[in-house]
C-alpha cells in the first residue's frame, strides 16, 4: 500500500461523482478538497435508482448503512405495456441471492446527504468555478473563479468530476465532439406522500413502454413516488411545463400512470432534455487529472447507470491510489473503468433506441420479443451490470 499521509488531491464537482471520490479518497488517507461551481450544496433532480453494483461501491467506503437507512429497497423490476401486461420482471431477491445487493430507490438530495455527512461540509468550497487544470512535473494546479477572485490550488491529482458538460475534459480532449441529444426529452415528478399512499405505488421500478415514450415509477422511501416521463421530441423544444398537460398524453395509459401525473404539483416537475456522450472518450486521465461520472462517460439514463457507474469510479479509483504511485495508479483507473463504462454506455444506447422507437409495428415486435425472450437472455445484461465487485480498499486510516 502506498502512503498517502500528505497526498492532496483536489476534486472539482460535488455532484454524486465527486463526493463519492472525495469520500473514498479520505478514506484512503489522502486530503481533500471539493471545489463546486454552484453556489449552494445539493442536487438537482428528485430521485435515483442504485443497483447492486452501486450498492456494494457504497459498501466498500463505510456508506451502506446510511445509504440502505435513508433509500427504498425496491421488491424488483418490471416492464409493461400501455395496457398494463406485465412483459418482463425481475425480482430483488434474486438479484441479492446472485449479486450480493438488491436494487434500491431514493430521493437524489438523500444520497448527496449520506455522502456530504460522511465527508464534512467544510470540505467542499461552493461558488468556485474551475476554468483550467494542469499537470507540472508531478504536481498538477486547478484555477478556480471564487466569490473572491481567481484562486489557484495545487495538489497530486486533480478529479474532474465536473459532469456531462465537462469544462476540464473540453479543455484536455479538444478533438472530442462533447455531449450529443439521445433524442428525447425526460419529465421527471415527484409525488406527495398522502396521493401516493391514495394511488397505490407498488415497491416496484416499474416501467411502461410506449411508442417514442416512457413512463417509470417506484417510491423512494420517505411515502413520496418517484415517476418519469421520456417522449421523443427535437433537441431544445419548447414543452408546456404543466402536469395538467402532460398527463392528456398519458391518458389512456395503465393505472396509475396518469393518477401519478395529475398528482404532481407544477413545481415537483422537472423537464431536461437527454444528452449522453456519443464519442467515446480515449483516456480518462491527462497528466495528474481523473475523469470519472459523466465527465468521463455520460450514458443515456435507459439502463439507470450514470450515477452508479460515478459511484464504481470513485472506488476504483481510491483504490488504485492506494495501491501504487499517482501515474501507475492513474493508468490501471483508466485500464479498469474505460472497456466497462464504455461497453455498458454503447448497450444503454442501444436499449434506448430499441426502447424509443415511435414505430407501432417495431413497438408491438419489441414487446412480444422481451416477452419471450428465455430467462437466461434477460439476465445476461443484467449480470454484466450487477455482478461488478468493487476492488478492495485500504484499511480506513486513524484520523481520515
Ligand atoms: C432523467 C435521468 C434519470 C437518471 N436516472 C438515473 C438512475 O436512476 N440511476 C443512475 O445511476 N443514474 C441515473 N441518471 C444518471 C445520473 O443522474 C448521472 O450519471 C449522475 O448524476 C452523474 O454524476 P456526476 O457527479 O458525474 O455529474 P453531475 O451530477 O452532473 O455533477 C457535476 C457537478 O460538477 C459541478 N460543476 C460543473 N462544472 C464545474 C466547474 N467548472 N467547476 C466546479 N464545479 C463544476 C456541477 O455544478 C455539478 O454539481 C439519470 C440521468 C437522467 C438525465
Amino acid at each position: 500500500m502506498v502512503s498517502s499521509n500528505s497526498r492532496r488531491a483536489v476534486v472539482v464537482g460535488a455532484g454524486i461523482g465527486g463526493l463519492t471520490a472525495a469520500v473514498a479518497l479520505r478514506r484512503t488517507g489522502w486530503h481533500v478538497e471539493v471545489v463546486e461551481r454552484a453556489a449552494a450544496l445539493g442536487e438537482v433532480g428528485a430521485a435515483v435508482s442504485i443497483a447492486p453494483n452501486a450498492v456494494k461501491a457504497l459498501r466498500a467506503i463505510g456508506l451502506g448503512p446510511a445509504f440502505t437507512a435513508a433509500a427504498c429497497a425496491l421488491d424488483g423490476l418490471e416492464s409493461r405495456t400501455r395496457g398494463g401486461r406485465r412483459i418482463t420482471g425481475v425480482d430483488a431477491a434474486l438479484l441479492r441471492d446472485r449479486y450480493g445487493a438488491g436494487l434500491y430507490n431514493t430521493h437524489r438530495a438523500a444520497l448527496h446527504a449520506s455522502l456530504l455527512d460522511a465527508l464534512g461540509e467544510d470540505a467542499v468550497r461552493t461558488g468556485c468555478a474551475a476554468t483550467g487544470a494542469e499537470t507540472i512535473g508531478d504536481r498538477a494546479a486547478v484555477a478556480l473563479d471564487g466569490p473572491d477572485g481567481p484562486v489557484r490550488l495545487e495538489a497530486d491529482l486533480v478529479v474532474a468530476a465536473d459532469g456531462v458538460r465537462s469544462r476540464l475534459r473540453a479543455d484536455h480532449f479538444p478533438a472530442h465532439p462533447g455531449p450529443a441529444y439521445a433524442g428525447y426529452t425526460v419529465w421527471r415528478g415527484l409525488v406527495p406522500a398522502d396521493a401516493a399512499a391514495r394511488i397505490g405505488v407498488p415497491s416496484l421500478m416499474s416501467e411502461t413502454w410506449g411508442r417514442g415514450s416512457r413512463f417509470g415509477h417506484a417510491p423512494i422511501g420517505d411515502g413520496r413516488a418517484y415517476w418519469y416521463a421520456f417522449e421523443t421530441a427535437p433537441a431544445g423544444a419548447e414543452h408546456e411545463h404543466r402536469a395538467a398537460a402532460l398527463v392528456a398524453r398519458f391518458a389512456d395509459w395503465h393505472h396509475p400512470v396518469p393518477s401519478l401525473i395529475a398528482a404532481t404539483p407544477d413545481e415537483a416537475l422537472l423537464r431536461g432534455d437527454v444528452y449522453y456522450m456519443d464519442e467515446p472518450l480515449p483516456s480518462f486521465t491527462a497528466g495528474r487529472i481523473a475523469f470519472l461520472g459523466d465527465a468521463a462517460h455520460a450514458v443515456t439514463p435507459d439502463i439507470g447507470q450514470g450515477a452508479c457507474l460515478a459511484i464504481e469510479d470513485a472506488v476504483v479509483l481510491a483504490a488504485a491510489l492506494a495501491a501504487a504511485p499517482v501515474p501507475d495508479a492513474l493508468r490501471a483507473y483508466d485500464a479498469a473503468r474505460r472497456p466497462r463504462t464504455q461497453e455498458l454506455a454503447r448497450q444503454s444506447g442501444r436499449i434506448g433506441r430499441m426502447l424509443m422507437n415511435p414505430n407501432r409495428i417495431a413497438a408491438g415486435l419489441r414487446d412480444a420479443s422481451a416477452a419471450v425472450l428465455p430467462a437466461s437472455v434477460a439476465m445476461k445484461t443484467i449480470a454484466d451490470i450487477y455482478e461488478w465487485t468493487p476492488p478492495p480498499l485500504a484499511p480506513v486510516e486513524a484520523g481520515v
